[in-house]
């Protein structure tokens, strides 16, 4: 597979190609500020001790203290930290929050270990990184297989609630953190409505994925009239293109823990559920999953990516061409480290938001991403992606310190 960083450095040129940014700025962008690699000791529940590899790559901090989830995974390494860090200061730059970019992880898959190894590895995680992570300096978040409760330990062990985001609201957490990522998507796709040419009728959507970001979206876009005709989940999708009633579906995956079997809709594979007529396709899963070689079958109107990563550059540039507009990744999931950002915010001066406050804010700074994104591709005549990446690196920019 191809190395994400160079993904995400194919994706800061395509963008500086279009734009008259300074070469200084793209040369600094290119490179994180800080990669801090560091060895943990577990001790197992049977006793033996086992070395695990951690990882917190700090990408830029102009703008704010770093900013980024923390990923437990078997596959995690140096240079997808590097790669997701360099989507974090982009994200942050175009949500308009005064933050930078950052990522970590640990190389493990925590479902073959007990609850107590997961807490020792999270704090010892904490530990190692002494002098790098820090309420002003780099601020950690929930990211794959890290949950509201890794959080809860990162800072219990660190011994102040500010120094991570995504806790639960009892230790600190904000109000609209769970939502936040699709109620984003949501806002940007409200804001952009009638420029993507999107017509009332064409309010069809196909969801890819049913976790958090997929299951919210649907349920949220079914309170606004849209009509959720086919979802999917890691086992396959259901499909009606009269419209699945959401709520029901919603029960039927709680039980039954998937969407397949769901009364009432046809099954779907996973791949061609992706190619449905509709006026949305929202990619809530997995990276790289519209590449050249579907990209040409996709009928959509809109793609709206809640996923990171989900469409390949080369995929990007086939949908362009067949004028289906794509929503990137930094603008359309932004709204969870908007959320993530007033909860830090809310911590440092020891306030308490309501839900309608959080959501009120929420939707001003994604309407305003989305708009300005949208003037940036208009006026560099390009794709919405380069065109928000392009607003990253002018607001990058203006916030250099001297060299
Ligand atoms: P999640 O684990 O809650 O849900 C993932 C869903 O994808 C599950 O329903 C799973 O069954 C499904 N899936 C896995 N493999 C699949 C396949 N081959 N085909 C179809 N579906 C498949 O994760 P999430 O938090 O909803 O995150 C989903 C995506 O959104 C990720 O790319 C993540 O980085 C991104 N994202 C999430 C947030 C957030 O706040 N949750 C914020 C920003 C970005």
């Amino acid at each position: 597979m191809k190395n994400p960083f160079e993904n995400a450095l194919n994706q800061i040129r395509r963008a500086a190609d279009v734009t008259d940014v300074k070469a200084d700025v793209i040369s600094i962008l290119s490179h994180p500020m800080r990669e801090v690699r560091v060895s943990i000791p577990l001790k197992r529940d049977d006793g033996s001790l086992e070395m695990i590899e951690g990882f917190r790559v700090q990408h830029n901090n102009w703008r704010g203290p770093f900013k980024g989830g923390i990923r437990y995974h078997q596959d995690v390494d140096i240079h997808e930290v590097k790669a997701l860090a360099t989507w974090m200061t982009f994200k942050t730059a175009i949500a308009g929050i005064p933050m930078g970019g950052g990522k970590g992880g640990v190389t493990f898959n925590p479902k073959e270990y007990s609850q107590a190894e997961i807490e020792r590895v999270t704090r010892a995680w904490v530990r190692a990184m002494d002098g790098v992570i820090g309420p002003t300096v780099d601020v950690p978040a929930p990211d794959v297989n890290t949950r509201p409760q890794e959080m809860v330990w990162i800072a219990d062990e660190f011994g102040n609630p500010a120094v991570t985001t995504g806790k639960p609201i009892e230790a600190g957490g904000s109000e609209g953190r769970g939502e936040a990522t699709a109620q984003g998507g949501y806002y940007v796709l409200d804001e952009l409505f009638e420029d993507l040419s999107l017509e009332p009728e064409m309010k069809t959507v196909a969801i890819q994925g049913f976790g958090n970001a997929g299951r919210t979206f649907a349920r949220i876009a079914t309170r606004h009239e849209w009509k959720v005709i086919a979802v999917s989940d890691s086992r396959g999708a259901v499909y009606n293109p009269e419209g699945l009633d959401v709520e029901a579906l919603e029960r039927h995956k709680d039980e039954t823990r998937s969407v397949v079997g769901f009364e009432g809709a046809q099954e779907m594979t996973n791949e061609a559920i992706l190619e449905l007529e509709c006026g949305l396709l929202a990619p809530a899963a997995l990276e790289n999953v519209i590449t050249q070689e579907n990209a040409p079958r996709i009928q959509a109107k809109v793609v709206l990516e809640l996923a990171n990563g989900p469409t390949t550059p080369e995929a990007d540039d086939i949908l362009f061409e067949k004028g289906i507009h794509v929503v990137p990744d930094v603008l359309a999931n932004a709204g969870g480290v908007t959320v993530s950002y007033f909860e830090w915010e809310q911590n440092m001066k020891d306030e308490k938001w309501t839900a309608p406050d959080v959501d009120a804010k929420l939707k001003t700074a994604m309407a305003d991403a989305a708009r300005q994104t949208w003037d940036r591709a208009r006026e560099y005549k390009t794709d919405l992606r380069r065109g928000a990446f392009a607003l990253a690196l002018e607001r990058l920019s203006e916030a250099q310190p001297e060299l």
